[in-house]
C-alpha cells in the first residue's frame, strides 16, 4: 500500500468525559466491535477510584495497568484504529491534555443524567485551542435523564461549541424505545442487552407507519414533532464545520447495553478526518510527507524500577517511521538508533518494523527522551503545541540529605522530563519549586525520589495562586518588571520567565499596573 492509502485508513482519536460517564465501557465496546477483545470486562478501567485517593501506591499500579490501554489498535472495516486513553482523575489532567495534542479527533461521552460536568468543560477547552473535531455520545438512555434538547443547549453553552444531533431518542429511562437515524433514516429498538447489536430497521422517513407499528403512536408523535423542530432549529449538518472543530454532531446510546455503539463506530469512520497536517517551529508538515518525522507526547517511567527505562510514546506525523533505523533527535542535535520500538494492539504490545502517520510507536528509553521532543530525518523543526498550563498547587522542594543533592537534581529533572509535575526555580536564591495539578502527584514525587534515586526531601506549602509565563514587546518594560518583582521571578524548565502570582486579585492589581507585559497561563503563546 502506498504511504496515502496507508494515511486514508487511520483514524486516530481519544475518548473524553467525566469520570463515570461511560468512558470505558464505551471503549470496551468498541474494542469488542474491532474483534480486537472477546468479552466484556476485558478491558480494565484505568480510572482511579476515589477510594484509592488515600493509597496511591494502589494509583501507581493502577497506572501500571493503563500502560497496556495506553493506546488500543484495531481494525474495523477497512479501518485502523488508533484509541489512546486519556486518564479520567483529574490529578493527572497534564497526562490527557498532552495525550489530546496526539489525537486527530476526540469522541465526548456526556451522561445524560449529569449533563455537561466539570472534567469536561476543561477537557473540552484544550480541544477547542486545538480546533479538535468532536463527535458527542450522550450515554445511559437507559435512564431517566435530563431533556435531550435541554442536554443540547447545555452543551452549547457550556461548552461553546454548536451542535448539530444525527440521532434522536424515542423516550428514555424505563420507557427508552430506541433512537432514530437522522443519518441514515433508520430505527433502531432498544433491547436490553449487554452482547445483541441491534439491527437497524429500514423506514422511509420519518412519517412511515411502520414508526408507528414499532414506538407505538404516542411515541411516534413525539418523535416526529421533535424531528421537526431539530431540522427548523439546527442548521443541516456539514461534514467541514465538523472538521474544523466548529459543530459537533451528537448521538444517543447506551454503552452498557451496546445501545448506539455500532452507529457511533459507523458514522466516526466515515466522518472523523485521518491524520491531519501539524505545525511546527518552522512550517507545517504534511503526513503525505515522504520523509518521517513524529514527537513524543507521553513517557512512561519505572516499567522495571531496577532498570529505570522508561517507554516513551512516539506520535508519528509523516512519512513512514522504520525500526531499526536512525533517526535525528532535534533537541539534542543527533542521531539516534532506534532498533527497539513496540506497537500497542489492543491487548498486546508487540514488535513493530514499520508505523505510518496516526499510529502511535513505544520507544524503550534510557533517558534521552522528553516529553515534546522532535524526531526527524534530518530536519531541524520541532512540533509545536504541546504547551504547560499553570499548574494550582506549589509546593517549594526542600532537600533533607546534603550527602544526596546530585541524585535529587537528577531525579528531579528526570520526574519533570516524564511530565508528573513541573519546576520552577527561583531567580533569586534559586528556590525549587514544584507545581502540580493534583496534590496526588506531590507523594508520588517524594516516594519515586527516595525508592528511584534514594534522596530525601519534604515540601513546604507556598502561597502562590499561578505560574503566569510573561512576555512583551518591550524589552526594556519587561526589564524593568523583572527588577520591580525579583521575589516571585522563576524559569521552568524550558528557561522561560515566569510570574508566580499569590493571588488573584494581586495578579489583576500587576497586571493593571504593568500594562506593557503580556501575562499567559500555559507556555506557548
Ligand atoms: P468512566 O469512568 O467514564 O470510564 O465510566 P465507566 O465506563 O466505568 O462507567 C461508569 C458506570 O456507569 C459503570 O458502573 C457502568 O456500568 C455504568 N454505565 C456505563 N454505560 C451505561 C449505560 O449506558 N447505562 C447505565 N445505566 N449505566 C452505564
Amino acid at each position: 500500500m502506498s504511504l496515502e492509502q496507508e494515511i486514508a485508513k487511520r483514524r486516530t482519536f481519544g475518548i473524553i468525559s467525566h469520570p463515570d460517564a461511560g468512558k470505558t465501557t464505551l471503549t470496551e465496546k468498541l474494542l469488542l466491535f474491532g474483534g480486537a477483545i472477546q468479552k466484556a470486562g476485558a478491558v480494565k478501567s484505568s480510572k482511579i477510584k476515589d477510594h484509592a485517593r488515600s493509597d496511591w501506591m494502589e494509583i501507581e499500579k493502577q497506572r501500571g495497568i493503563s500502560v497496556a490501554t495506553s493506546v488500543m489498535g484495531f481494525n474495523y472495516e477497512d479501518v485502523k484504529i488508533n484509541l489512546l486513553d486519556t486518564p479520567g482523575h483529574q490529578d493527572f489532567a497534564e497526562d490527557t491534555y498532552r495525550t489530546l495534542t496526539a489525537v486527530d479527533s476526540v469522541i465526548m461521552v456526556i451522561d445524560c443524567v449529569k449533563g455537561v460536568e466539570i472534567q469536561t468543560e476543561k477537557l473540552m477547552e484544550v480541544c477547542r485551542m486545538r480546533s479538535t473535531p468532536v463527535i458527542c455520545f450522550i450515554n445511559k438512555l437507559d435512564r431517566e435523564g435530563r431533556d435531550p434538547f435541554e442536554l443540547l443547549d447545555e452543551i452549547e453553552e457550556k461548552l461553546s461549541i454548536k451542535v448539530r444531533p444525527l440521532s434522536w431518542p424515542i423516550s428514555m429511562g424505563k420507557t427508552f424505545k430506541g433512537v432514530y437515524s437522522l443519518y441514515e433514516k433508520s430505527l433502531h429498538l432498544f433491547t436490553p442487552s449487554k452482547t445483541t447489536v441491534e439491527e437497524g430497521i429500514e423506514v422511509k422517513d420519518i412519517t412511515d407507519s411502520l414508526v408507528d407499528d414499532y414506538v407505538g403512536e404516542s411515541n411516534a408523535r413525539q418523535l416526529r414533532a421533535d424531528i421537526e423542530l431539530i431540522e427548523g432549529v439546527y442548521p443541516d449538518f456539514d461534514v467541514n464545520e465538523y472538521l474544523n472543530g466548529r459543530v459537533a454532531p451528537v448521538f444517543f446510546g447506551s454503552a452498557v447495553n451496546n445501545f448506539g455503539v455500532k452507529e457511533l463506530l459507523d458514522a466516526f469512520i466515515r466522518l472523523a478526518p485521518q491524520p491531519v497536517p501539524r505545525e511546527t517551529s518552522v512550517r507545517i508538515v504534511e503526513p503525505e510527507e515522504k520523509k518521517f518525522s513524529g514527537f513524543i507526547f507521553k513517557i512512561h517511567a519505572n516499567m522495571d524500577p531496577k532498570h529505570r527505562n522508561r517507554i516513551a510514546f512516539l506520535r508519528i506525523c509523516s512519512g513512514k517511521f522504520e525500526r531499526g533505523n536512525n533517526y535525528f533527535h532535534v533537541r539534542q542535535d543527533k542521531s539516534l538508533r532506534f532498533s527497539n520500538a513496540t506497537a500497542f494492539m489492543a491487548q498486546d504490545r508487540e514488535t513493530v518494523e514499520e508505523a505510518w502517520p496516526g499510529d502511535i510507536v513505544g520507544i524503550f528509553d534510557t533517558g534521552n527522551l522528553k516529553i515534546g521532543d522532535t524526531l526527524t530525518e534530518g530536519e531541524k523543526l520541532m512540533y509545536t503545541g504541546i504547551p504547560s498550563f499553570s499548574p494550582e498547587i506549589f509546593k517549594e522542594v526542600v532537600n533533607m540529605d546534603a550527602m544526596k543533592t546530585k541524585q535529587l537534581e537528577k531525579g528531579l529533572l528526570q520526574l519533570m522530563e516524564e511530565g508528573v509535575a513541573q519546576l520552577f526555580t527561583y531567580e533569586l536564591g534559586k528556590r525549587k519549586v514544584v507545581g502540580v495539578v493534583g496534590a496526588l502527584q506531590f507523594e508520588v514525587i517524594q516516594f519515586r525520589l527516595k525508592n528511584e534515586y534514594n534522596a530525601t526531601v519534604q515540601f513546604v506549602p507556598q502561597n502562590i495562586y499561578k505560574a503566569c509565563w510573561i512576555s512583551s514587546k518591550n524589552p526594556q518594560k519587561l526589564a524593568e518588571f523583572i527588577e520591580s518583582k525579583q521575589r516571585h521571578i522563576a524559569r521552568d524548565k524550558d528557561d522561560k520567565l515566569v510570574f508566580m502570582a499569590e493571588s488573584r486579585g494581586w495578579l489583576q492589581m500587576v497586571q493593571d499596573n504593568f500594562p506593557d507585559i503580556e501575562f499567559h497561563f500555559t507556555s506557548e503563546f
